[in-house]
């Protein structure tokens, strides 16, 4: 039976430690973390992510302020707000939900938030710091994943990771942060993707499998090591006419065929999911506590 990594309980303990830290600035610098989101569209994942983060800054003790743009908002008025936001030293954290209207640059948007201030750590400055090793602001779902493995106590050192995804905000910034020579990492690191033929040859190999790839249940008990690590990142909606919503939500691995193989799991939902999140906070904290010249 493998042990079943609950990430709602770690993610709760996380937002725990950072209500804290926020306590403590708060005394110690008279700073409150502020974090601005802009939600463009009428996208109704969008506007629930938003208002999940939003509910966490509350119970963190951030400020936290959410402006909502049309769906047709021009590029420039997007661009403008942000760099309001940037100059604003009440905020401290920028986040910009994804995916934007297909007439507004992504990357523009990204790369007009101030590095410093870029909670999601998608911004080149950011992701740059990450590849060569220096502290950043990291993304969240991969911070959250490494996370996970640390209070899991994971070893990691001279492990082999096998990554199934090369996306910008999951698989290419795993890869990197558990590559690095340093405590909680160091670990031999494999990518695959859609140009492997076969990925089993790879998942066979690994002794932590990280799944992002957005396919549900791809990921049998089969092509994995007896004993492995395995953190499903896959949030997959699968059709389900039995349950009220007509969908039931699956990860990127057949958890029934891999949990009796691997020694500890992931679960969805429950298991990176809520990580994100509380990375978020994290982050946003970090953000603040760094500009009131804390380390
Ligand atoms: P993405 O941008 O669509 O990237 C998917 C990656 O998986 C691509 O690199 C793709 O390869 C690879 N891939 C897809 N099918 C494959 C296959 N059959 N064999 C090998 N590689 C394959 O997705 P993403 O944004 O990274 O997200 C991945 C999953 O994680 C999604 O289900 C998403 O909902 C979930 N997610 C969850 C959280 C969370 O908070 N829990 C956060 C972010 C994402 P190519 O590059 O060759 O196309």
């Amino acid at each position: 039976m493998a042990k079943i990594i609950d990430g709602k309980a770690i993610a709760e303990t996380i937002k725990q430690e950072v209500a804290e830290k926020t306590r403590l600035l708060k005394e110690t610098k008279g700073v409150t973390p502020g974090l601005a989101f802009l939600l463009v569209g009428e996208n109704p994942a969008s506007q629930v992510y938003v208002r999940m983060k939003g509910k966490a800054c509350e119970k963190v003790g951030f400020h936290s302020v959410t402006l909502e743009k049309a769906e047709d908002v021009a590029q420039d008025e997007v661009l403008d707000t942000i760099s309001d936001w940037n100059r604003d030293p009440a905020i401290h954290g920028i986040l910009v939900q994804l995916p934007l209207p297909s007439h507004i640059d992504e990357n523009a948007v990204i790369e007009a938030i101030e590095p410093r201030k870029d909670v999601d750590g998608f911004h080149p400055v950011n992701m740059g710091k990450l590849l060569i090793g220096v502290p950043a602001l990291r993304p969240c779902t991969p911070a959250g994943i490494q996370e996970l493995l640390i209070r899991t106590n994971v070893e990691l050192r001279g492990k082999h990771v096998v990554v199934v995804g090369r996306s910008n905000i999951v698989g290419k910034p795993i890869a990197n942060m558990l590559l690095q020579k340093r405590p909680h990492a160091n670990a031999i690191v494999t990518v695959c993707h859609t140009g492997a033929e076969n990925i089993s040859v790879y998942t066979r190999q690994a002794d932590v499998l990280i799944a992002a790839m957005g396919r549900p249940e791809v990921i049998t008990g089969a092509m994995l090591k007896p004993g492995c690590v395995v953190i499903d990142v896959g949030v997959n909606r699968v059709e389900d006419p039995s349950r009220e919503k007509g969908y039931r939500l699956a990860g990127d691995v057949d958890f029934a065929s891999a949990e009796p193989v691997a020694s500890a799991i992931t679960p969805v939902p429950g298991g990176v999911g809520p990580m994100t999140i509380a990375m978020l906070m994290q982050n946003t904290y970090q953000a603040a506590a760094w500009m009131a010249g804390n380390a």
